[in-house]
């Protein structure tokens, strides 16, 4: 079972932005790899702290963690690798402001590179859509280099100060009387050059990966519905969070259904004898069978309806609606006999007997009166 973040972090639910920060920073100092050296314990407790400052010191993922609790912002599979998290990085913010920041802007507070937003699309049929279905889908994302936690050196080998910027990620020239700021050429900003490349990244500090990620599809989810899976995108560089993975659904036709918003919709023949006479009969939903009544003098056309068998309100309650259109069919390659009756109840029919003739009669009437 993981942890709670707000225990992780030993803050109050209400705590405030600052709080936040002021606690990671104490417990991510403490269980720093680089002070905790061959310390799996400390390892997992930095990792774990990371995790939960990752998520609630975002005010969208803290919100969705609040909501949802940790499927909201983990999803599934991947997990989140607190590595790549320097700590140079946490001891100048917890000192002050950084170097660069009095030349406005250059590397500035938190280094690194968010990780790009992935996409995949997933095709569901008709009912998986509406009932929801669980699948896995296999992702290939740029992941924190375990080896090197993404630093690109070599382990051991820290990446060393770069020399012609004095780890300042820019250099100052002279330009008239004004003393300007530009990023350093050699180390491109990062302050620190690098070596001896890690062989499993060869210096990038992410390697490519094939992650599965069960995707859980409510109930109710449309063509066009996106779930995001926070932090399941490429990796940061350079310590940079990662980026979040989005799945966009497609949902094939249904031979028979026709959906709109939450109601489905269908079209079923009935004989001329059913519709006049009123009948019970069977039509197929997405739960099976269900049995109709069909009202006496029911109209080719006419929709009935039937309540809760459509589709679930996505994370809501309840269930839209299937709306059945009747069609009678017209009698035809009558024989003798059936001619004979037909051309019989056609001289026995008297005008209330065919309503729209009648609704007719009526208006003519209305206009004469
Ligand atoms: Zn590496
Ligand atoms: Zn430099």
């Amino acid at each position: 079972m993981k942890r709670d973040y707000y225990e992780v972090l030993g803050i109050a639910r209400t705590a405030t932005e600052v709080e936040i920060k002021s606690a990671y920073r104490k417990l991510a100092l403490q269980y720093h790899p680089d002070r905790n050296p061959n310390n799996p314990d400390a390892e997992e407790k930095f990792k774990e702290c990371s995790e939960a400052y990752a998520v609630l010191a975002d005010a969208d993922k803290r919100a969705a963690y609040d909501r949802y609790g940790h499927a909201a912002v983990g999803g599934s599979g991947g997990g989140f690798d607190g590595a790549g998290i320097d700590l140079n990085d946490i001891l100048s913010e917890f000192l002050g402001r950084g170097f660069s920041d009095m030349f406005g802007g250059g590397r500035g507070r938190g280094r690194g590179q968010r990780g790009a937003d992935l996409r995949e699309d997933l095709t569901l049929e008709f009912e998986a859509a509406v009932f929801g279905t669980e699948t896995a889908i296999q992702v290939r994302r740029h992941e924190t280099c375990e080896e090197c936690r993404g630093t690109g050196a070599s382990p051991g080998k820290a990446p060393i100060t770069c020399q012609t910027c004095n780890g300042h990620g820019q250099v100052r020239y002279q330009q008239g009387f004004f003393s300007m700021a530009r990023t350093c050429p050699k180390c491109a900003g990062a302050g620190s050059v690098i070596t001896d490349p890690c062989q499993k990244c060869r210096g990038q500090g992410r390697v490519l990966r094939q992650r599965t990620v069960e995707v859980k599809v409510p109930a109710g989810v449309e063509n066009g519905t996106r779930i995001r899976f926070v932090g399941l995108g490429e990796g940061g560089v350079q310590g940079g969070e990662p980026g979040d993975l989005y799945i966009v659904l497609h949902v094939k036709e249904h031979a028979f259904f026709d959906r709109e918003g939450n109601d489905l919709h269908c079209v079923v023949p009935i004989s001329f004898s059913q519709a006049s006479l009123g009948a019970e009969i069977k039509v197929a939903t997405l739960e099976g069978e269900h049995t109709l009544k069909v009202p006496e003098g029911t109209q080719s056309g006419a929709t009935l309806r039937v309540r809760g068998k459509g589709v679930p309100v996505l994370n809501g309650r309840g269930k839209g609606d299937l709306f059945v259109e009747v069609r009678v069919q017209t009698p035809s390659k009558l024989n003798h006999r059936q001619r004979e009756l037909l051309q019989e109840l056609d001289t026995l029919s008297r005008v209330e007997n065919k309503p729209q003739r009648r609704t007719l009669l009526g208006k003519v009437r209305d206009i004469f009166d």
